[in-house]
């Protein structure tokens, strides 16, 4: 079912009615030629992206849970493509790209919303760093203005630049980043990679990988063996736990990550916001909540949930930056399983394991790269090579040194 002008019209002539179901719940067959572990915004791009650019279709999605339980609907829903290093910029511009066409190409609203990014300089240093920031995204062609705190202030006039312990000198402005409706990328992806049919197999755990002779040659679940030419690994947070099941030992910590959602305002805020003091970021919903977030809780974990040391963290951040929240209340908090990398950059490529691939590593930023990585992972699967946008998002780069410390802060994933 094309979704249209003309089908919702029909559709409230009907009474709503006729709607069909958004993707099969496809039971597993015996054997596949490409199976994704982990049905998150990653995995479903993978596989709609198999179908679309290579014309692999025999795919299967394997996801222990639903449809839009993991991170890919639990982050904060900011896209945005304002890196510094060469190994970054033109992938997360990709993504960008992606993104830009993305509702057309998937016949799917996901709410693409490219309301600009700020983040705010506190100091001449800190002013210095996002001037070479911005001028390495201008050089890669990704848009990139810097304004001072007049500037700012025309924008935001509400933020703290009276009294404030960091007072606002000025900030980085991309005006093409934004935010995209989380779920709905994920209900996106699934429907339109089942259309090109791809079974997306839902409540089936993945509980061991089966490599024999160096080789994969399927998956073990909650619902029997399925076998497979290639196995791509896309499981987010618990990464590290089901490479385990090949034998690898990934460069990954597992650690929780919250975010929060306040009650609906009238619209106050109409782009993204980062504090450059401390860690806090903020965009308004188009609900009207206020939707926020900071650090890690620094520990490793499973859970997907935080604790409230980061709770009273994030909240001080927010009133550093922006006092007039203090009056709001808060309506709900979550949290997601992060995986970690040890430079803060992702992985994408192959394994030593022949036909197993591995996508991971997304730390904090994996929603804005959803489109990127599914379609550089599907190329890697497809073509046993990775494609030049994912080339340094290479495995062995912790053993050889080809770190992409965008942060740097060197190998310190709870740092990033
Ligand atoms: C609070 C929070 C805020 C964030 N904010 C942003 C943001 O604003 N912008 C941004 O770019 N990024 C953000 N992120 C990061 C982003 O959400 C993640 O990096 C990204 O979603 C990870 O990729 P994914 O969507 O594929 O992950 P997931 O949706 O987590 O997908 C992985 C899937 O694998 C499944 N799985 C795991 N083990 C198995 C198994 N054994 N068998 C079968 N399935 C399995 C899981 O159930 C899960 O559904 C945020 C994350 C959090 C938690």
């Amino acid at each position: 079912m094309r979704y249209s002008i003309l089908s919702v019209l029909g559709q409230a002539l009907k009474g709503q009615k006729d709607w069909k179901p958004v993707w099969r719940d496809a039971e597993p067959k015996p054997a596949y030629d490409v199976i994704i572990v982990g049905g998150g915004g990653h995995g479903l791009a993978t596989a709609y992206y198999l179908a679309k650019e290579h014309d692999i279709r025999n795919v299967a999605v394997v996801e222990k849970g639903w449809i839009g339980g993991g991170n890919v609907g639990r982050n904060t829903t900011i896209i945005r493509s304002n890196y510094l290093l060469p190994g970054n910029i033109p992938f997360y511009e990709k993504s960008m790209k992606l993104w830009e066409g993305l509702e057309q190409d998937i016949n799917y609203n996901a709410m693409i919303s490219q309301r600009g990014i700020l983040n705010l300089y506190h100091s001449d240093g800190q002013r210095d760093a996002y001037v070479r920031r911005g001028n390495a995204m201008r050089l890669h062609g990704v848009d990139a203005e810097l304004l001072d705190r007049e500037g700012v202030r025309k924008m935001y006039p509400f933020l703290n630049f009276d009294n404030a312990r960091f007072p606002i000198h000025g900030g980085l402005l991309h005006r093409r980043g934004g935010t995209v409706r989380h779920d709905a990328v994920a209900w996106g992806y699934a429907r339109a990679a089942d259309q090109r049919g791809v079974d997306i197999i839902q409540n089936c755990e993945v509980t061991g990988i089966r490599v024999e002779n160096g080789r994969v040659l399927g998956v073990e679940t909650e619902r029997g063996f399925i076998g497979a030419n290639k196995v791509g690994l896309a499981a987010a947070g618990n990464s590290s736990r089901v490479a385990a099941m090949a034998g690898l030992k990934l460069p990954i910590e597992s650690q929780v990550l919250q975010a929060f959602v306040s009650e609906g305002l009238k619209p106050l805020i109409p782009g993204v916001i980062t504090f450059g003091a401390g860690h806090f970021y903020i965009s308004q919903s188009d609900k009207g909540g206020l939707v926020f977030g900071g650090d890690l809780d620094g520990y490793n974990s499973y859970a997907q949930r935080g604790n409230l040391p980061v709770v009273e963290d994030v909240c001080e951040g927010g009133m550093a930056l922006m006092p007039a929240i203090g009056r709001l209340r808060v309506l709900r908090g979550w949290g997601g399983i992060m995986d970690m990398s040890m430079d803060g950059s992702p992985i994408i490529d192959k394994t030593p394991v022949d036909g197993l691939y591995l996508n991971c590593g997304w730390c904090y930023g994996g929603f804005k790269a959803t489109p990127a990585s599914g379609f550089c992972f599907a190329h890697t699967i497809a073509r046993d090579e990775p494609h030049e946008l994912n080339a340094a998002y290479r495995l062995d780069r912790f053993r050889t040194g080809r770190l992409i410390d965008e942060k740097g802060v060197g190998a310190q994933p709870n740092l990033h």
